[in-house]
């Protein structure tokens, strides 16, 4: 009754975090202050959840779309960018979909859903792309559609402009750049947005990982299209209404933001000076480490009480890596004490 090839799949796993410090799955630490919470509470607290939500979210995609300087109609909101991934999938040419590796899951565990074949491209040992191979491989795998993202997770590094110039002036296919962590980069792509190049965003990383809210930024006549796939009701009425009233806010965010980029740099720097520790660039809100033993030091930052990500089995690249994402300047403290007891 089920897939044979569901069946063999395992289900995307999220650790038990109960009473742990959380620094594994690249949230913003920070809660909202107290006076904009109450104000917060009560707007929701109107909101008409007998009703269905607004479908077109013309407001939201407004309020979005200048945020970033683009029209309404080239933002298409998604529960989560995860749904627009799917969206994505769904909606371009049959063919393969082509991700740089190690990048991130799901773009590979989607085509999966949807039997799609994934072509994958080897990242250089410094985590930089080739953009040469990228579609030298692209070309002989007939891929249609590639996802990059930027910064990219689990590496946290950026790839250079000239690689992705390089890769869209000669990529035939729909090219998905996702920014995911774009609030934490120096730079972004969305001016390269196009015939067949869309930008992926998130409110997740920011601030607002339970909202749940992505959006897609692309020329009209794609959005159009792609909306067509898009569940009709797919962002809750509450999500809506909180994170309207919250960009209306978003200095809030900024700071925090800034305070996040603020600490992976000291972070980085404590880090490095660390002996047995290797610290990779990173343009996001985590860092990725290399040590001797991963899978000791993951152990002994638990017992310390703090969950991290051991990246170590996931790749071969990743051997006997960890990413940790940047937490408060007391759970990063904490975090580094427990390193040095583990290394020590
Ligand atoms: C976290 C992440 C996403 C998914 O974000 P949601 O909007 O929370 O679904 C997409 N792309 C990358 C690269 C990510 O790291």
């Amino acid at each position: 009754m089920i897939r044979s090839d569901i069946r063999d799949m395992a289900a995307y796993p999220v650790p038990n975090s109960e009473g742990l410090i959380k620094l594994d799955a690249m949230e913003n630490p920070f809660s909202l202050p107290a006076e904009l919470r109450k104000k917060w509470a009560k707007m929701l607290s109107e909101v008409p959840i007998n009703r269905y939500p607004d479908a077109d979210m013309l407001a939201l995609r407004s309020k979005i779309a200048q945020r970033d300087g683009v029209a309404a109609e080239q933002v298409l909101l998604g529960n989560g960018s995860d749904e627009i991934i799917q969206m994505l999938l769904m909606a371009s040419d049959a063919g393969a979909c082509a991700v740089p590796s190690p990048s991130f899951v799901m773009y590979d565990v989607v085509s999966h859903w949807l039997k799609r074949p994934v072509t994958t491209i080897p990242l250089n040992k410094d985590f930089s792309l080739n953009a040469d191979s990228f579609l030298q491989i692209c070309g002989r795998e007939k891929a249609t559609i590639a996802f990059l993202a930027c910064p990219n997770n689990p590496t946290g590094n950026m790839w250079s402009r000239e690689t992705i110039l390089r890769i869209r002036e000669n990529f035939k296919g729909l090219l998905i750049i996702d920014e995911a962590y774009f609030p934490f980069a120096d730079t972004d792509y969305l001016d390269l947005i196009g015939d067949n190049v869309l930008v992926l965003r998130t409110f997740s990383k920011m601030g607002m990982a339970g909202l749940r809210l992505g959006y897609l930024l692309g020329e009209e006549k794609l959005i159009q299209h792609l909306n067509k796939v898009r569940m009709p009701y797919n962002i809750n009425s509450l999500t809506q209404a909180s994170a309207l009233f919250l960009l209306e806010h978003s200095e809030v965010f900024d700071a925090q933001v800034a305070c996040i980029v603020a600490e992976r740099k000291r972070m980085s720097g404590a880090l490095q000076a660390m002996v047995g520790v290797e610290v990779f660039d990173s343009q996001a809100n985590f860092l990725l480490l290399r040590v001797a033993d991963a899978d000791k030091l993951f152990q002994d930052v638990l017992a310390a009480g703090i969950l991290i990500k051991n990246m170590s089995k996931h790749h071969d690249l990743l051997r006997n890596c960890l990413r940790i994402t940047i937490g408060t300047e007391d759970e990063n403290n904490q975090l580094l004490a427990a390193l040095e007891g583990s290394l020590a």
